[in-house]
């Protein structure tokens, strides 16, 4: 069993990754809060960004197999 102060500093060390910055003061608020409590101001949509990302992985992914085709094509022929 971990002593209670090594557990302690886990806890604070998985809070501060948990946290993200305000698109607007700066100031750091917790992962998820769609509303920033230090300003007020509303802040984008968590998922929107991943979805993002996934698209491009997509893309790449795509590009990739149609470079590979081609290229397997040119050296058939
Ligand atoms: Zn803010």
């Amino acid at each position: 069993m971990a002593p209670p102060v090594l557990r302690r500093d886990v806890e604070d060390r998985f809070l501060r990754e948990a946290l993200m910055t305000c698109e607007f003061c700066e100031s750091e608020i917790p992962i998820g809060l769609s509303v920033c409590p230090t300003c007020g101001k509303p802040q984008s949509a968590p998922g929107q960004s991943d979805r993002r990302s996934l698209w491009f992985v997509l893309l790449v992914v795509v590009m990739f197999g149609i470079a590979i085709a081609e290229h397997h094509l040119f050296f058939r022929n």
